[in-house]
């Protein structure tokens, strides 16, 4: 028999939770914010739930990935991180 202890179920639990998130509609239903990077030139940006839906609609995170183009290199490399509600 394992003993689970009890952090590591309430961390495992909180980052399945957070993998159910796949559409900006998710974000604002989990208060999530959405960071996003460049994996070129690593320029970073925050979102609020709300800014990212006013931006690009309540669609599917994948989809507006690829959308998405760096203000500042201009290429199309984003990567998307939900954060949890601070
Ligand atoms: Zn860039």
């Amino acid at each position: 028999m394992f003993a689970v202890p009890f952090m590591f179920s309430w961390a495992y639990r909180l980052a399945m939770s957070f993998k159910r998130v796949a559409t900006a509609g998710d974000l604002v239903r989990f208060h999530a914010s959405l960071r996003i990077e460049c994996g070129d030139c690593h320029a970073a940006q925050t979102l609020g739930a709300m800014e990212v839906v006013t931006r690009c609609g309540t669609g599917s995170l994948d989809r507006i990935r690829k959308r998405l183009v760096c203000a500042r290199c201009g290429r199309k490399a984003a990567r998307l991180i939900v954060l949890p509600p601070v």
